[in-house]
């Protein structure tokens, strides 16, 4: 938990918000801006403020929050869809808590 971070604060409950899915490890909350029809945000519990800060003990929690991005895309009907993790200034993140956008529900989606 970081006292300043939004994430952490939605994922203890602090600020409130409707998770598409939650268990112990993760939240998954639709993006307060979607930039496709569907558009969610694959968060995890912990506060890890990029994949730069992540070390082997978070490898099981990566392929988590991997694994939940098909499941979570065929509960929306979704039969394809496209992941990003921005990481870092340079990388365009914007929220420093590690998150993993989903992105579906159309074929505008720029080709890179
Ligand atoms: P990134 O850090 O990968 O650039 O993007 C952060 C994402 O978090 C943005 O797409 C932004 O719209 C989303 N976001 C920022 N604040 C909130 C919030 O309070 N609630 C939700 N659901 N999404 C947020
Ligand atoms: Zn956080």
């Amino acid at each position: 938990m970081s006292a300043d971070c939004i994430f952490c604060k939605i994922a203890i409950g602090d600020i409130p918000s409707k998770k598409i899915y939650e268990d112990e490890d993760i939240i998954v909350i639709n993006d307060i801006h979607p930039i496709a029809p569907v558009h969610f945000l694959i968060v995890p519990k912990l506060h890890i403020e990029s994949l730069l800060s992540c070390e082997e003990q978070h490898q099981t929690l990566l392929g988590k929050m991997l694994r939940l991005a098909p499941q979570l895309a065929k509960e929306q009907g979704l039969p394809g869809f496209r992941t990003m993790i921005n990481t870092g200034h340079e990388g365009g993140q914007e929220v420093f808590h590690l998150h993993m956008h989903v992105f579906g529900g159309g074929n505008k989606l720029p080709k890179t």
